[in-house]
C-alpha cells in the first residue's frame, strides 16, 4: 500500500519511520515532509491547507491512505473533503476535531458526558468574566477558546493576573478571533500528563503513556514551547490509574460523541493532572502529540498500517494493540532563540553517527545538496529506546551531545524526575 502523511514535523517523520516497517507498505509520502522525511520518503511540496492539490495527489500517485498529522487541516475539514470523494482518510472530521479547536465546545461535552475536569465557566462579555474572576478568587486560569499556538492560557496565581489576561484577550484582542469567547476555569494542581489513544468511533485502544517536558529550560524553567522532550512510559502511572483514565475520561468521550452524532475517528489525546480528588481533564487533542509520537510509536509492537485501518474501517474492536516493555526517551535540540525568533539555514553535523537503539526524528529540518541545515525552531527530536528509562536516556544524550548545529540548546534533564522518583 502507499501512504500520504500530511504534515512537516517530528510527528510526521515518526509516522513515516514506522509505518516502514509494515511489510504491507510500499512507499510512503510526505506533503510537504522536512529533512528527516526526505531521507526515509518522497516529499511533496504542496501545502497542508491545500485539500484539492492533497487529493489530486493521492488520485495520481495511487494513494491508499491518507494519514493527517497537525489539527489546522483536521479543523479545516481536510477529513471531511476527502470521504466525500471516497478517499480513505486517518482522522477525525472538522465536527469532532472541535473538541481541540473550542476549548467551550470541549468543556461543554465533558459537563454533558460527566467527564472529570476543572469546573468552569465560559463568557462572551468582558465584565461578566470580570465579575466571576472576582468572585471566584485567584488562583485561577483564564484561557481563549480557540487556537492560539499554546499561548491562549495563563494560569493566574492573582487577581490582577487574571485581570490582566481578560484585558488583553478580550480588550486588546491579541489573539484575534479565538480570544472572542473565554473559559474560565478552577486551577488544578498535580502531576500532568497525557494518555494518547487509538478510538474508532466506539472502541477504545489507548496506548502507552507519556509525559512532555514544556518549559524551555532544565527544571521547567522559562517559556512554554511546543515541548521540548519526552519519556515513555510514565513509571508513576500504575495499570489501574491508566484503566481508570480510560474508563472514567476515554471511553465515555468516544460513547457520548458517537451517541451525539459527532463520533470521534482517529488519535484521541487526553492531557491529564493527578489531583488529589484524581485524573481530570486538562484538554483534548484531535492528533497524535508532537514530541509524544516519537516516545510512543518506538514502543508500538502492532504494525501501525493495521491500527489506521481497522480505525478508518470501525473494526479495531478486533484488533490487538500491543506494546514492547521498553522504555523511551526523545531530548529535543532547538534553535538559538526559541521559542523566541531563530535563525534558519545552519548546516546540522554528527546525524551520519547514529546508530540503534537510538533514532533522531527531524522536526524543524530541509535537506539542501550540501546537507541537512535547520529551517525550524525545534530542530531534532533525539529518541532512544532501552531496557528501562535510565538506559534510554543515557542512549539519546550520548547521540545529542555528538549532534551539532550553531547556537543548539536542549534540556539536560528529560526523564530525570522519573528516573529520580523511582521506576
Ligand atoms: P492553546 O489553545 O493556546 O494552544 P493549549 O491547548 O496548550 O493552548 P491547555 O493545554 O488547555 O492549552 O493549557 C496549557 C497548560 O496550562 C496546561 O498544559 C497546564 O499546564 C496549564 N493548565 C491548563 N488548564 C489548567 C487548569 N485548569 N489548572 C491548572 N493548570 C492548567
Amino acid at each position: 500500500m502507499n501512504v500520504l502523511i500530511v504534515g512537516s514535523g517530528g510527528r510526521e517523520h515518526t509516522i513515516a519511520w514506522k509505518l516502514l516497517q509494515s511489510p504491507r507498505v510500499e512507499k510512503v509520502y510526505c506533503a510537504p515532509g522536512n529533512g528527516g522525511t526526505a531521507q526515509i520518503a518522497t516529499n511533496a511540496p504542496i501545502d497542508v491547507h491545500d485539500f484539492a492539490a492533497l487529493a489530486q495527489f493521492v488520485k495520481d500517485e495511487g494513494i491508499d491512505l491518507t494519514v493527517v498529522g497537525p489539527e489546522d487541516p483536521l479543523l479545516g475539514g481536510i477529513v471531511d473533503f476527502f470521504q466525500e470523494r471516497n478517499l480513505p482518510i486517518f482522522g477525525p472530521s472538522s465536527h469532532a476535531a472541535k473538541i481541540e479547536g473550542s476549548k467551550s465546545f470541549a468543556k461543554s461535552l465533558m459537563k454533558r458526558y460527566n467527564i472529570p475536569t476543572a469546573a468552569y465557566e465560559s463568557f462572551l462579555d468582558y465584565e461578566s468574566a470580570i465579575a466571576y474572576v472576582r468572585e471566584q478568587g485567584a488562583p485561577i486560569v483564564v484561557k481563549a477558546d480557540g487556537l492560539a499556538a499554546g499561548k491562549g492560557v495563563v494560569v493566574a496565581e492573582t487577581l490582577e493576573e487574571a485581570e490582566e489576561a481578560l484585558h488583553q484577550i478580550m480588550q486588546e484582542n491579541i489573539f484575534g478571533h479565538a480570544g472572542a469567547r473565554v473559559v474560565i476555569e478552577e486551577c488544578m494542581r498535580g502531576e500532568e500528563l497525557s494518555l494518547l489513544s487509538f478510538v474508532d468511533g466506539e472502541t477504545v485502544k489507548p496506548m502507552i503513556t507519556s509525559q512532555d517536558h514544556k518549559r524551555v529550560f532544565n527544571d521547567d524553567q522559562g517559556p512554554n514551547t511546543g515541548g521540548m522532550g519526552t519519556y515513555a512510559p510514565v513509571p508513576q502511572m500504575s495499570a489501574e490509574l491508566v484503566n481508570e483514565i480510560v474508563e472514567t475520561v476515554v471511553k465515555p468521550m468516544a460513547k457520548g460523541m458517537a451517541a451525539d452524532g459527532i463520533p470521534f475517528k482517529g488519535v484521541l489525546y487526553t492531557g491529564l493532572m493527578i489531583t488529589s480528588e484524581g485524573p481530570k481533564v486538562v484538554e483534548f487533542n484531535a492528533r497524535f502529540g508532537d514530541p509524544e509520537t516519537q516516545v510512543i510509536l518506538p514502543l508500538l509492537e502492532t504494525d501501525l498500517l493495521e491500527i489506521f485501518l481497522a480505525t478508518v474501517s470501525g473494526e479495531l474492536a478486533s484488533l490487538d494493540v500491543t506494546w514492547k516493555k521498553e522504555s523511551a526517551v526523545c531530548v529535543v535540540m532547538a534553535a538559538p532563540g526559541y521559542p523566541g525568533e531563530y535563525p534558519k539555514g545552519a548546516p546540522i553535523h554528527g546525524l551520519e553517527q547514529v546508530e540503534e537503539p537510538v533514532t533522531v526524528f527531524h522536526a524543524g529540518t530541509k535537506a539542501v545538496p550540501e546537507g541537512i541545515v535547520t529551517s525550524g525552531g525545534r530542530v531534532l527530536g533525539v529518541t532512544s529506546t532501552g531496557e528501562n528509562l535510565e538506559k534510554a536516556r543515557e542512549a539519546a544524550y550520548a547521540v545529542a551531545r555528538k549532534i551539532s548545529f550553531e547556537g543548539a540548546h536542549y534540556r539536560t534533564d528529560i526523564a530525570a524526575r522519573a528516573i529520580r522518583n523511582g521506576e
